[in-house]
Order: structure tokens, then sequence, then C-alpha cells
């Protein structure tokens, strides 16, 4: 893993990391993660012109939409628009019960989609995969194809990788991590606890 990665990574795991270091850490990782995603886009070569010179340059040959995962994706939308400005950004909110880890979705705010677009899907955390499935189904019904979605999570459990992936397996995955499982409360081992909680400050 990049050690950079490591670094806010082990910021972001660590019980005593205050909300603000927290945030920072959260914003960092997510723009690193944001480059890791760049390697993954098709781009084309361009004709320019410097102020001495013609010369060649790539440019991204996909438009982009961003698509964050209410509400913790929402903590990653800048840095994404740092690499990728002026990127649609449509946003789901997916939210589990706590008690029986299912998702459904209560919000869905897509901006007209098409097959040519390039998805970026956003959300922290990769516990059981439901919502990331359901996020997936959706993208499907407008008729995005399973290799334009890339899927950008900091801490993944291997269970939601393995969900998504026997359900969908032309995404691909970026993740900082692929954690040891999940626990009985579907929480990821080692992980970093209740990511929004930690980020918002909404923890008891
Ligand atoms: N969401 C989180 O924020 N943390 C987990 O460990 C699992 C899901």
């Amino acid at each position: 893993m990049n050690q950079a990665i490591e670094l806010y990574l082990t910021k972001l795991r660590d019980k005593n990391t205050n909300r603000c270091k927290f945030q920072k850490a959260a914003h960092s990782i997510s723009d690193l993660l944001a480059q890791q995603a760049l390697l993954h886009l098709k781009t084309k070569t361009v004709s320019i012109q410097t102020p001495i010179a013609p010369t060649t340059g790539i440019e991204l040959t996909d438009e982009i939409v961003l698509v964050p995962i209410l509400r913790s994706g929402i903590t990653m939308v800048p840095a994404f628009l740092n690499y990728f400005p002026g990127a649609a950004i449509g946003v789901v909110g997916l939210k589990r019960d706590e008690k029986t880890a299912i998702a459904h979705l209560y919000y869905n705010n897509l901006p007209p989609l098409n097959k040519y677009q390039q998805i970026i899907i956003l959300d922290p955390m990769i516990a059981t995969g439901g919502t990331a499935v359901e996020t997936l189904k959706l993208l499907k019904e407008n008729g995005i194809h399973e290799d334009k979605i890339l899927f950008v999570a900091i801490v993944s459990a291997p269970e939601g990788i393995n969900t998504i992936l026997t359900s969908f397996p032309g995404i691909t995955i970026i993740t900082a991590s692929e954690d040891e499982k999940l626990n009985d409360k579907k929480l990821i081992v080692p992980g970093l606890g209740d990511f929004g909680d930690r980020y918002f400050g909404t923890l008891e």
C-alpha cells in the first residue's frame, strides 16, 4: 500500500484521533484514492499549444458522474472534485437497519445518465455490501454497464467485497484496505468504528 495512504488510515483507525484530525485524515485519504481512481480511467491524447510550442497531453475520455452514498459518501466528494471538476453528482441515500443490516433506499437524486458516462461511487466503508448492491442495482436500472463503474471505499470487509463482486463481477473496487472480517454487529474488524459518527460528531 502507498505509504501516505497507510499514514492517514492509521489516523482514521486510532480511537484517540479527535474529530478535527479524523476529518482531515478522511479528506487526505480521499484525495489519494481519487488519484488511484484516475489510474483506472480512459484518457485520449490531445494536441495543445503552450505559449512556446505545440505539444501533446491527455484528457479524460468520458464524462464523470460521482455517486456519493449518504451520509458518509459526501465526505469524499470535495477531494474527487479536485480531480474531476464539473462532475455531475448523483446522491443516493441508503441506510442500513442496525439490527438486520439490510439497506433501504430513502433518497435517490441521480442526474440524467447514459451508458457513456464513467460512474464513481463513493462510500468510505464497505461492510456487508448491502448498500453497495442496492446502489449498483439502481445504476444498472438506469442503463449503466458494470465496466463503467468504479467503487471507491476507504475500508472494506472481505464479506462485502465478495457480495458485491458476486452480483456485479464487472465493476472495479478501489479500497485503501481490505480488513479481516465483520463482527457480529456487522462492524468491520479492525476497521475504524462508525465512520459517520466519528466524522460528523454524532457519536453518543
Ligand atoms: N460502517 C461503518 O461506519 N463502520 C463499520 O465498521 C461498518 C459500516
